[in-house]
């Protein structure tokens, strides 16, 4: 009898055939293409977040050229197996997978590495748009699209994605914010997900006071608030007494949008973060919108995505934050057997993780 070493004998991955509801399955598949990258990682951990259920629910997503699966994944967390010499990476260094490519074009931003500010949509993402994802046993990078993380952060690596949208979302409240004298006193953040506790966690770390406003009353939401040294709200938008200088908008919902536009303060930035379902029609005064708007040199933006340098930025905030606190916001750790539990959404649920293999 052969022994077949384990390297040639493919691996799990947590799969998924885009456009097509409810297909995602866990797979035997080839191991990954060196084409995908020369470090060679073992996966530890995989977040699911809400794009992913928009993926399995066939809302979003598209397959590498040639293939009608995706693997999924794109809040990696691994350790590395094999690294070439220079690429400044070694056997055993904890490792996040950057999640954009640059489009070949490549456009102005893509050109200069700021590909999360992609030009021409022609941009690909691990596990998201025509790229295998992070969810396999194994997976390759190409060294330049990967970080090397602080090997202290192995407990709560996982939350580096997510971190790194919010890392965005603030790099560029505060770059718009500087179009004039700006000194901001507080934040609302409405939704209570891990995009939005990171965002009042990044929040705090800039010295705010911070507010976070969800329809959930009960469970380890308002308490996480609390301890974050945060107000936790469950009325509405418009029922606040305060305007607001930042709003971080994590729920998606139109009403909650349509509020969040008529509260911002003088000067007021609000940052759309949340990835709305279609067909959500509001009842919108524009002319009022527009004339407040206007007299309080309000700004509201969208943001997606992150490129190397919000990667960096967002290592820096997890190093900073309380460690205890970082790790409640992981409520659930389930191994690649369970991924049905996984893919399951509870109500006390913050971030649920994959585990791929023991640290
Ligand atoms: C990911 C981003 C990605 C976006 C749109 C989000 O869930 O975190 O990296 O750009 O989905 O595909």
């Amino acid at each position: 009898m052969r022994l077949i070493p384990i390297y040639e004998s493919g691996m799990k991955a947590l799969t998924i055939v885009p456009g097509k509801a409810n297909s995602a399955a866990v797979l035997e598949v080839p191991e990954p293409p060196e084409s995908d990258g020369a470090v060679l990682v073992r996966a530890l951990e995989l977040g699911i977040c809400g794009t992913d259920f928009e993926l399995i629910s066939a809302q979003y997503g598209w397959p590498p050229p040639g293939s009608d699966h995706l693997i999924l994944g794109h809040e990696s967390l691994g350790r590395v197996e094999e690294a070439p010499e220079g690429s400044g990476f070694q056997k055993g260094d904890l490792i996040v997978g950057i999640v954009r490519r640059p489009d070949p074009v490549p456009c102005v931003a893509c050109a200069v590495g700021e590909w999360d500010m992609c030009r021409n949509g022609k941009y690909t993402e691990r596990g998201i748009k025509e790229r295998t994802g992070f969810g396999s046993e194994r997976w390759r990078t190409e060294p330049q699209f990967a970080l090397c993380l602080d090997s202290t952060l192995a407990d709560v690596g996982v939350l580096m994605e997510p971190s790194t949208i919010l890392a965005k979302a603030w790099d560029h409240i505060t770059r718009i914010g500087e179009r004039a004298k700006w000194k901001p006193r507080t934040v609302l953040v409405t939704g209570a997900g891990p995009i939005g506790l990171l965002g009042a966690m990044m929040g705090k770390q800039r010295g705010l006071d911070v507010h976070v406003l969800d329809v959930i009353k009960d469970g380890p939401k308002p308490q996480l608030v609390h301890d974050l040294g945060g107000t936790y709200h469950t009325c509405q938008v418009k029922e606040l007494n305060f305007a607001p200088d930042v709003i971080i908008e994590c729920t998606g919902v139109a009403d909650v949008i349509a509020q969040a536009m008529s509260k911002l303060g003088n000067d007021g930035i609000l940052c759309l973060a949340g990835v709305s379902s279609h067909n959500q029609l509001e009842n919108l005064d524009i002319g009022t919108i527009n004339r407040k708007m206007v007299l309080a040199n309000s700004v509201i933006f969208g943001t997606v995505n992150a490129n190397r340098r919000h990667y960096e930025m967002a290592e820096e905030a997890l190093l900073k934050a309380d460690r205890k606190w970082l790790k409640r916001l992981i409520s659930r750790r389930e191994p690649l057997s369970n991924w049905q539990q996984a893919l399951q959404r509870r109500h006390d649920d913050i971030k649920v993780v994959i585990q791929f293999s023991a640290d």
